[in-house]
Protein backbone atom coordinates (compact mmCIF):
# COMPACT_ATOMS: atom_id res chain seq x y z
CA UNK A 1 0.00 0.00 0.00
CA UNK A 2 1.73 3.64 -1.17
CA UNK A 3 0.59 6.14 2.29
CA UNK A 4 0.96 9.62 2.48
CA UNK A 5 1.43 10.98 5.85
CA UNK A 6 -0.05 14.45 6.08
CA UNK A 7 2.36 16.10 9.67
CA UNK A 8 5.69 15.39 10.73
CA UNK A 9 4.78 16.06 14.37
CA UNK A 10 4.81 13.41 16.93
CA UNK A 11 1.06 11.70 15.36
CA UNK A 12 2.81 11.97 12.02
CA UNK A 13 5.81 10.67 12.80
CA UNK A 14 4.81 7.94 14.33
CA UNK A 15 1.94 6.63 12.28
CA UNK A 16 4.77 6.54 9.24
CA UNK A 17 7.34 4.67 11.51
CA UNK A 18 4.26 2.09 12.23
CA UNK A 19 2.97 1.72 8.48
CA UNK A 20 6.27 1.39 7.30
CA UNK A 21 7.18 -1.50 9.95
CA UNK A 22 3.62 -2.99 8.67
CA UNK A 23 5.30 -3.11 4.89
CA UNK A 24 3.51 0.39 3.50
CA UNK A 25 5.39 2.71 1.17
CA UNK A 26 5.54 6.09 2.82
CA UNK A 27 5.91 9.65 2.28
CA UNK A 28 5.50 12.29 5.15
CA UNK A 29 4.50 15.67 3.82
CA UNK A 30 5.02 18.73 5.84
CA UNK A 31 4.73 22.48 5.48
CA UNK A 32 6.84 23.58 9.08
CA UNK A 33 10.37 22.41 9.94
CA UNK A 34 10.19 20.10 12.98
CA UNK A 35 11.17 22.54 15.43
CA UNK A 36 8.46 24.83 14.34
CA UNK A 37 5.92 22.13 15.66
CA UNK A 38 4.04 21.61 18.84
CA UNK A 39 5.24 18.73 19.42
CA UNK A 40 8.93 19.78 19.74
CA UNK A 41 8.09 21.87 22.42
CA UNK A 42 6.08 19.38 24.24
CA UNK A 43 7.27 18.14 27.79
CA UNK A 44 7.03 15.22 26.64
CA UNK A 45 6.16 13.18 29.36
CA UNK A 46 4.04 10.31 29.64
CA UNK A 47 0.63 11.76 31.23
CA UNK A 48 -2.74 11.69 29.90
CA UNK A 49 -4.01 15.08 29.86
CA UNK A 50 -7.42 17.08 28.32
CA UNK A 51 -7.83 14.77 25.40
CA UNK A 52 -10.75 12.03 25.38
CA UNK A 53 -12.56 9.99 24.71
CA UNK A 54 -12.06 8.13 28.07
CA UNK A 55 -11.89 4.33 27.41
CA UNK A 56 -9.78 4.52 23.80
CA UNK A 57 -7.58 7.51 25.86
CA UNK A 58 -6.96 4.81 28.43
CA UNK A 59 -6.24 1.95 25.67
CA UNK A 60 -3.56 4.20 23.13
CA UNK A 61 -2.02 5.49 26.38
CA UNK A 62 -1.50 1.75 27.41
CA UNK A 63 0.14 1.16 24.57
CA UNK A 64 2.35 3.67 23.85
CA UNK A 65 3.64 3.47 27.46
CA UNK A 66 4.49 0.20 27.15
CA UNK A 67 6.21 0.96 23.86
CA UNK A 68 8.40 4.05 25.26
CA UNK A 69 8.72 2.03 28.11
CA UNK A 70 10.78 -0.40 25.79
CA UNK A 71 12.37 2.27 24.25
CA UNK A 72 13.51 3.73 27.22
CA UNK A 73 15.12 0.21 27.79
CA UNK A 74 16.77 -0.04 24.77
CA UNK A 75 18.24 3.47 25.24
CA UNK A 76 16.47 5.25 22.29
CA UNK A 77 17.69 8.72 22.09
CA UNK A 78 15.95 11.07 24.21
CA UNK A 79 13.64 8.74 26.08
CA UNK A 80 14.10 7.81 29.69
CA UNK A 81 11.51 6.52 32.37
CA UNK A 82 10.95 9.22 34.80
CA UNK A 83 10.64 9.25 38.46
CA UNK A 84 7.86 11.07 39.10
CA UNK A 85 5.20 12.64 42.21
CA UNK A 86 2.03 13.98 41.91
CA UNK A 87 0.90 16.19 44.88
CA UNK A 88 -2.28 16.36 46.34
CA UNK A 89 -3.98 18.60 48.83
CA UNK A 90 -6.90 16.29 49.05
CA UNK A 91 -7.20 12.52 49.16
CA UNK A 92 -6.51 11.65 45.79
CA UNK A 93 -7.90 7.93 45.43
CA UNK A 94 -6.99 6.15 42.03
CA UNK A 95 -6.63 8.05 39.01
CA UNK A 96 -7.33 7.12 35.80
CA UNK A 97 -3.92 6.86 34.12
CA UNK A 98 -2.85 4.43 37.36
CA UNK A 99 -3.64 1.46 35.78
CA UNK A 100 -1.17 2.06 32.76
CA UNK A 101 1.52 3.04 35.30
CA UNK A 102 1.10 -0.23 37.18
CA UNK A 103 3.77 0.54 39.71
CA UNK A 104 2.59 3.04 41.92
CA UNK A 105 2.96 3.91 45.92
CA UNK A 106 1.95 6.82 48.52
CA UNK A 107 4.41 9.24 48.80
CA UNK A 108 5.71 9.36 52.45
CA UNK A 109 5.57 12.50 54.60
CA UNK A 110 9.75 13.19 54.14
CA UNK A 111 9.06 13.45 50.24
CA UNK A 112 6.57 16.11 50.39
CA UNK A 113 6.58 19.78 50.06
CA UNK A 114 4.84 22.49 52.76
CA UNK A 115 0.87 22.71 51.92
CA UNK A 116 1.13 18.81 50.96
CA UNK A 117 -1.00 15.91 52.65
CA UNK A 118 -0.62 13.72 50.20
CA UNK A 119 1.53 12.56 46.62
CA UNK A 120 1.87 9.05 44.59
CA UNK A 121 5.14 8.06 43.15
CA UNK A 122 5.51 6.33 40.48
CA UNK A 123 7.85 6.07 37.14
CA UNK A 124 6.71 7.08 33.31
CA UNK A 125 8.25 7.54 30.25
CA UNK A 126 9.39 10.99 29.12
CA UNK A 127 10.65 11.71 25.70
CA UNK A 128 12.66 15.06 25.15
CA UNK A 129 11.57 16.30 21.97
CA UNK A 130 14.52 17.97 20.54
CA UNK A 131 16.11 14.77 20.62
CA UNK A 132 13.28 12.39 20.07
CA UNK A 133 11.54 13.76 17.13
CA UNK A 134 14.98 13.97 14.95
CA UNK A 135 15.34 10.37 16.33
CA UNK A 136 11.44 9.43 14.67
CA UNK A 137 12.80 11.30 11.34
CA UNK A 138 15.92 8.92 10.98
CA UNK A 139 13.38 6.15 11.55
CA UNK A 140 11.31 6.64 9.02
CA UNK A 141 13.92 7.15 6.42
CA UNK A 142 15.92 4.26 8.13
CA UNK A 143 13.00 2.21 6.90
CA UNK A 144 12.87 3.55 3.00
CA UNK A 145 10.02 6.60 3.66
CA UNK A 146 10.77 10.09 2.61
CA UNK A 147 10.23 13.22 4.23
CA UNK A 148 9.45 16.17 1.90
CA UNK A 149 8.58 19.90 2.73
CA UNK A 150 5.23 20.70 1.14
CA UNK A 151 2.00 22.35 2.32
CA UNK A 152 -1.03 20.65 1.70
CA UNK A 153 -4.40 23.01 0.94
CA UNK A 154 -6.68 20.18 0.15
CA UNK A 155 -6.62 17.15 1.21
CA UNK A 156 -7.61 16.04 -2.66
CA UNK A 157 -4.79 17.40 -4.14
CA UNK A 158 -2.74 14.18 -2.95
CA UNK A 159 -4.98 11.71 -5.06
CA UNK A 160 -2.64 11.03 -7.37
CA UNK A 161 -1.38 7.99 -9.61
CA UNK A 162 -0.72 4.60 -7.52
CA UNK A 163 -1.81 6.43 -3.95
CA UNK A 164 -3.52 4.25 -1.43
CA UNK A 165 -4.41 6.28 1.02
CA UNK A 166 -3.76 9.39 3.02
CA UNK A 167 -3.51 9.59 6.93
CA UNK A 168 -4.57 12.82 7.92
CA UNK A 169 -1.86 14.02 10.89
CA UNK A 170 -1.88 17.74 10.59
CA UNK A 171 -2.98 18.42 14.37
CA UNK A 172 -4.36 22.21 15.22
CA UNK A 173 -4.13 23.13 10.97
CA UNK A 174 -6.80 20.04 11.05
CA UNK A 175 -8.90 23.16 11.50
CA UNK A 176 -8.26 24.42 8.34
CA UNK A 177 -7.39 21.78 6.27
CA UNK A 178 -10.22 19.67 6.79
CA UNK A 179 -12.56 22.23 7.83
CA UNK A 180 -12.71 20.59 11.40
CA UNK A 181 -14.32 23.37 13.90
CA UNK A 182 -14.49 21.21 16.54
CA UNK A 183 -10.19 21.67 16.79
CA UNK A 184 -9.41 24.37 19.00
CA UNK A 185 -5.98 25.91 20.57
CA UNK A 186 -5.55 24.90 24.16
CA UNK A 187 -2.62 27.38 24.71
CA UNK A 188 0.28 26.07 26.65
CA UNK A 189 3.09 28.36 28.26
CA UNK A 190 6.28 26.80 30.08
CA UNK A 191 9.68 28.62 31.25
CA UNK A 192 12.52 26.40 30.45
CA UNK A 193 15.96 26.58 32.47
CA UNK A 194 18.71 25.71 33.97
CA UNK A 195 18.86 22.10 35.67
CA UNK A 196 20.25 22.44 39.19
CA UNK A 197 20.58 18.87 40.03
CA UNK A 198 16.73 17.76 39.61
CA UNK A 199 16.12 14.43 38.85
CA UNK A 200 12.55 13.95 40.23
CA UNK A 201 9.42 15.17 37.64
CA UNK A 202 6.82 16.77 39.98
CA UNK A 203 3.39 17.98 39.44
CA UNK A 204 0.30 19.18 41.30
CA UNK A 205 -2.52 19.24 38.61
CA UNK A 206 -5.04 20.76 41.11
CA UNK A 207 -2.91 23.78 42.36
CA UNK A 208 -5.31 26.53 43.43
CA UNK A 209 -3.30 28.88 41.15
CA UNK A 210 -2.98 27.16 38.11
CA UNK A 211 -1.04 23.45 36.95
CA UNK A 212 2.24 23.25 38.20
CA UNK A 213 4.70 20.91 36.92
CA UNK A 214 8.46 20.76 36.89
CA UNK A 215 10.25 17.99 34.46
CA UNK A 216 13.79 17.82 34.17
CA UNK A 217 15.35 16.61 31.03
CA UNK A 218 18.81 16.12 30.31
CA UNK A 219 20.82 19.50 30.33
CA UNK A 220 17.71 21.62 31.68
CA UNK A 221 14.07 21.57 33.35
CA UNK A 222 10.54 22.23 31.95
CA UNK A 223 8.74 24.62 34.09
CA UNK A 224 4.64 24.38 33.49
CA UNK A 225 2.20 25.73 33.09
CA UNK A 226 -0.90 26.56 31.56
CA UNK A 227 -3.43 25.11 29.79
CA UNK A 228 -5.89 28.20 28.24
CA UNK A 229 -8.55 27.10 25.93
CA UNK A 230 -9.28 28.62 22.76
CA UNK A 231 -6.12 31.26 23.12
CA UNK A 232 -4.48 31.75 19.72
CA UNK A 233 -1.41 33.68 20.58
CA UNK A 234 2.02 32.26 20.82
CA UNK A 235 3.94 34.63 22.53
CA UNK A 236 4.97 33.98 26.21
CA UNK A 237 3.68 36.19 28.58
CA UNK A 238 5.92 37.39 31.68
CA UNK A 239 3.40 37.57 34.46
CA UNK A 240 2.01 34.14 33.16
CA UNK A 241 5.83 33.34 33.45
CA UNK A 242 6.46 34.56 36.93
CA UNK A 243 3.28 32.88 38.46
CA UNK A 244 4.93 29.32 36.94
CA UNK A 245 7.80 30.25 38.39
CA UNK A 246 6.40 30.76 41.59
CA UNK A 247 4.31 27.88 41.86
CA UNK A 248 6.86 25.34 40.68
CA UNK A 249 9.50 26.52 43.49
CA UNK A 250 6.30 25.84 45.93
CA UNK A 251 5.99 22.47 44.91
CA UNK A 252 9.91 21.77 44.53
CA UNK A 253 11.89 24.32 46.25
CA UNK A 254 15.04 23.35 44.78
CA UNK A 255 13.59 25.49 41.52
CA UNK A 256 15.16 28.57 43.47
CA UNK A 257 18.47 27.80 41.65
CA UNK A 258 17.78 27.19 38.45
CA UNK A 259 18.28 30.53 35.85
CA UNK A 260 15.56 31.28 33.39
CA UNK A 261 16.93 29.70 29.68
CA UNK A 262 13.65 30.67 27.76
CA UNK A 263 10.20 31.34 27.92
CA UNK A 264 8.16 29.48 25.45
CA UNK A 265 4.12 29.14 24.61
CA UNK A 266 2.55 26.73 21.77
CA UNK A 267 -0.54 25.77 21.31
CA UNK A 268 -2.26 21.92 21.95
CA UNK A 269 -4.60 20.33 19.46
CA UNK A 270 -7.70 20.35 21.53
CA UNK A 271 -10.91 18.50 20.30
CA UNK A 272 -13.89 16.94 22.31
CA UNK A 273 -12.27 13.60 21.15
CA UNK A 274 -9.15 12.42 19.45
CA UNK A 275 -9.89 12.19 15.77
CA UNK A 276 -9.31 8.48 14.50
CA UNK A 277 -11.36 7.28 11.88
CA UNK A 278 -11.91 6.65 8.36
CA UNK A 279 -13.75 9.19 6.14
CA UNK A 280 -13.92 9.16 2.32
CA UNK A 281 -13.13 11.89 -0.17
CA UNK A 282 -15.14 11.31 -3.32
CA UNK A 283 -15.40 8.03 -5.19
CA UNK A 284 -11.88 6.54 -6.92
CA UNK A 285 -10.18 8.86 -4.57
CA UNK A 286 -7.83 7.31 -2.11
CA UNK A 287 -8.49 6.33 1.47
CA UNK A 288 -8.35 8.72 4.05
CA UNK A 289 -7.51 8.07 7.84
CA UNK A 290 -7.64 10.85 10.09
CA UNK A 291 -5.09 10.94 13.45
CA UNK A 292 -6.03 14.37 15.14
CA UNK A 293 -7.08 16.42 18.08
CA UNK A 294 -5.04 15.05 20.69
CA UNK A 295 -4.58 17.52 23.06
CA UNK A 296 -2.24 17.77 25.65
CA UNK A 297 -1.48 14.08 24.86
CA UNK A 298 -0.04 13.79 21.60
CA UNK A 299 3.42 11.97 23.44
CA UNK A 300 0.89 10.04 25.71
CA UNK A 301 -1.29 8.19 22.60
CA UNK A 302 1.45 8.50 19.71
CA UNK A 303 1.98 4.77 19.49
CA UNK A 304 -1.27 3.51 20.26
CA UNK A 305 -2.65 6.21 17.74
CA UNK A 306 -0.27 5.10 15.09
CA UNK A 307 -1.02 1.33 15.48
CA UNK A 308 -4.57 2.01 15.01
CA UNK A 309 -3.74 3.87 11.86
CA UNK A 310 -1.89 0.41 10.43
CA UNK A 311 -5.24 -1.55 12.21
CA UNK A 312 -7.87 0.69 10.03
CA UNK A 313 -5.75 0.50 6.85
CA UNK A 314 -5.78 -3.26 7.07
CA UNK A 315 -9.57 -3.48 7.81
CA UNK A 316 -8.96 -4.98 11.15
CA UNK A 317 -10.27 -2.73 13.59
C1 LIG B 1 3.29 23.50 26.45
C2 LIG B 1 2.93 22.13 25.98
C3 LIG B 1 3.31 21.02 26.71
C4 LIG B 1 2.96 19.74 26.29
N1 LIG B 1 3.38 18.67 27.01
C5 LIG B 1 2.99 17.42 26.64
C6 LIG B 1 3.41 16.29 27.38
O1 LIG B 1 4.16 16.39 28.36
N2 LIG B 1 2.97 15.05 26.99
C7 LIG B 1 2.16 14.88 25.91
O2 LIG B 1 1.75 13.75 25.60
N3 LIG B 1 1.77 15.96 25.17
C8 LIG B 1 2.16 17.20 25.51
N4 LIG B 1 1.74 18.30 24.79
C9 LIG B 1 0.79 18.09 23.69
C10 LIG B 1 1.51 17.69 22.42
O3 LIG B 1 2.52 18.63 22.15
C11 LIG B 1 0.53 17.63 21.24
O4 LIG B 1 -0.59 16.82 21.55
C12 LIG B 1 1.24 17.05 20.03
O5 LIG B 1 2.38 17.80 19.75
C13 LIG B 1 0.36 17.01 18.79
O6 LIG B 1 1.15 16.45 17.78
P1 LIG B 1 0.73 16.49 16.27
O7 LIG B 1 1.74 15.71 15.54
O8 LIG B 1 -0.71 16.13 16.14
O9 LIG B 1 0.80 18.05 15.86
P2 LIG B 1 2.02 19.02 15.52
O10 LIG B 1 3.19 18.76 16.37
O11 LIG B 1 1.43 20.38 15.53
O12 LIG B 1 2.43 18.63 14.04
C14 LIG B 1 1.59 18.92 12.95
C15 LIG B 1 2.33 18.63 11.68
O13 LIG B 1 1.44 18.80 10.57
C16 LIG B 1 2.02 19.61 9.60
N5 LIG B 1 0.93 20.29 8.87
C17 LIG B 1 -0.13 20.92 9.42
N6 LIG B 1 -0.91 21.39 8.43
C18 LIG B 1 -0.32 21.06 7.26
C19 LIG B 1 -0.66 21.29 5.91
N7 LIG B 1 -1.77 21.94 5.56
N8 LIG B 1 0.18 20.81 4.95
C20 LIG B 1 1.31 20.14 5.30
N9 LIG B 1 1.66 19.90 6.57
C21 LIG B 1 0.84 20.35 7.54
C22 LIG B 1 2.94 20.54 10.37
O14 LIG B 1 3.94 21.07 9.52
C23 LIG B 1 3.49 19.57 11.40
O15 LIG B 1 4.55 18.83 10.82
C24 LIG B 1 2.15 19.57 25.14
C25 LIG B 1 1.80 20.69 24.39
C26 LIG B 1 2.18 21.95 24.79
C27 LIG B 1 1.79 23.12 23.96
Amino acid sequence: MRVIVVGAGVVGLTTAVSLLDAGCDVRVVADATVAATTSYIAAGVWFPTHAGPPGKVAGWGRRTLEVLAGQARESVPGVVMRESLALYRQPPGRPDWAAAVGRIREAVTAELPTGYAYGLRFAVPQAEMPVYLPWLMGQVRDRGGEIVPQHVADLAELSGAGVDAVVNCPGLAARDLVGDQSVYPVRGQLVRVTNPGITLSVRDEFHPAGRAYVHPRASDCILGGTLEEHRWDTVPDQATAEAIIARCREILPAVADAKVIEHLAGLRPGRPEVRLEESTLERGSPRVVHNYGHGGSGVTLSWGCAENVVRILANAD
